[in-house]
């Protein structure tokens, strides 16, 4: 069951980057590591189906099938690596982990597959219109659902982005620079970028990274130039509006990508009250504000949060939620999480709706977003938290679809106060 910790969390990501700090490799081998382990992860199911061919299904000890896994993966899915290269290096790592004796095995259902590679490349994709979830790579009762709403074309797309590495953006930090120092100082640290365009979002604001040094040695970053942030993240706080002077509440506000951007947005002038449950998290936003220059936040444990009602001009709500719109950026996720969680998450997200309301002034607004694509969790949440609060009315309310929108999934509903 995924834990309310646990759902803003990327736990392969978080241990690669663990297990490669600690690693004296090259940026390219760096750069292939990560691509094995996403890739593994991600394609598992369609790796399994391929090793169940050849081994009637038998199941292998829980290492030797990852490595087999590892020694597909190279053979299918990656074009850099030469086949006799891939074969070999899995074969003195079955050796080097204990399977010695299974070398020959490892060996022979490798080698086969490069025999028949043409073959098993047009098996794999007619899994994909036969078995989607097979040939995709992603649970069944998750795909089905999907299917239910967009038929098996636009499934398709979703599920083909979620198998790709995404991309990496930056959002302009206003409060420390402009576009073009920036773009300027990018150009001397080595920095590629693309410029994009996305109807809830200013001209150069945000850009696609397309390669640049490690964060951490880029002084751009340091001094706050700019923050890691999915165009998506931008609609909430787009229908948010906040303006200078006003008091406003984010109130899923770790790790500060939201809360940061209103701060920028209210141009450090009034009172933001960034709150969160999880105070190791919190640390995060304390950290990102720092480096950001966001001096207008004040941070709040929920424990500790203490506001009048009807005190705050606008409320920001970004839920934790099943995050099933960023599939791509958190690879096993897919592999956890369960379909009771989607009804357990939608009864959190309608309590954190319910606590914020009567703080709202009236005429203040209201926002409410997830990254999920699930309608409990988004517009049927919505209108469940609106049949109970005649208070309140729907103002806006936008979906984002990454095979139509081309950026992660996300909803967003903006509410007023009558
Ligand atoms: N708004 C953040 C940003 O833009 O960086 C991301 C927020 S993340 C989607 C959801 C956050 O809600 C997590 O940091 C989690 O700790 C927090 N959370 C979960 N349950 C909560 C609760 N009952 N009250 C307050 N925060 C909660």
């Amino acid at each position: 069951m995924l834990r309310q910790r646990e759902q803003g969390e990327n736990f392969t990501e978080k241990l690669l980057d663990r297990a490669l700090m600690d690693a004296a490799l090259p940026p390219a081998d760096r750069a292939l590591c990560r691509e094995l382990c996403c890739g593994v992860i991600r394609w598992q199911a369609a790796l399994d189906w391929l090793i169940a061919r050849k081994t009637a299904g038998r199941t292998q000890k829980p290492a030797l099938q990852d490595l087999l896994r590892l020694g597909l993966y190279q053979l299918f899915w990656l074009d850099r690596v030469p086949d006799h290269a891939a074969v070999h290096e899995t074969v003195e790592l079955a050796k080097r982990f204990g399977f010695g004796p299974q070398a020959g095995f490892v060996n022979a259902l490798l080698r086969n597959y490069t025999r028949e590679a043409d073959e098993a490349r047009r098996a794999l994709a007619e899994l994909k219109q036969t078995l989607p979830s097979l040939g995709w790579s992603h649970p069944e009762w998750l795909v089905a659902r999907w299917q239910g709403r967009w038929g098996l074309s636009d499934t398709a797309r979703l599920l083909e982005w979620n198998n790709k590495p995404p991309p990496t953006y930056a959002r302009l930090n206003t409060l420390k620079t402009t576009a073009g120092p920036l773009l300027d100082r990018w150009r001397e640290e080595g920095v590629e970028y693309d410029f994009g365009s996305w109807d809830w979002i200013g001209e150069s604001n945000v850009f696609r990274m397309k390669a640049h040094p490690s964060l951490a040695l880029l002084g751009s970053f340091r001094d706050g130039g700019f923050y890691i942030q999915d165009p998506s993240t931008l609609l909430a706080v787009h229908l948010l509006n906040p303006q200078p002077g006003e008091t406003i509440l984010d109130l899923c506000a770790a790790p500060g990508g939201k809360s940061t951007l209103i701060a920028a947005r209210m141009q450090n002038q009034g009172r933001l009250i960034a709150s969160d449950n999880d105070d190791i998290r919190l640390k995060l936003v304390q950290e990102n504000c720092t480096r950001l220059g966001a001096t207008c936040v004040e941070i709040s444990p929920t424990a500790t949060l203490k506001l009048q009602p009807a005190s705050v001009d606008r409320i920001l709500i970004d839920a934790p939620c099943s995050n099933t719109g960023v599939m791509s950026r958190r690879v096993d996720l897919r592999w956890r999480i369960q379909p009771a969680e989607i009804a357990r998450l939608a009864q959190m997200q309608l309590a954190l709706l319910q606590k914020a309301a009567p703080l709202l002034r009236p005429g203040g607004a209201l926002v409410y977003s997830t990254c999920s694509l699930e309608p409990e969790e988004n517009g049927a949440l919505v209108q469940r938290f609106l049949a109970e609060q005649p208070g309140l009315t729907l103002e806006a309310e936008r979906e984002l679809l990454p095979f139509k929108d081309g950026v992660d999934g996300a909803y967003v509903a903006r509410l007023r106060s009558n």
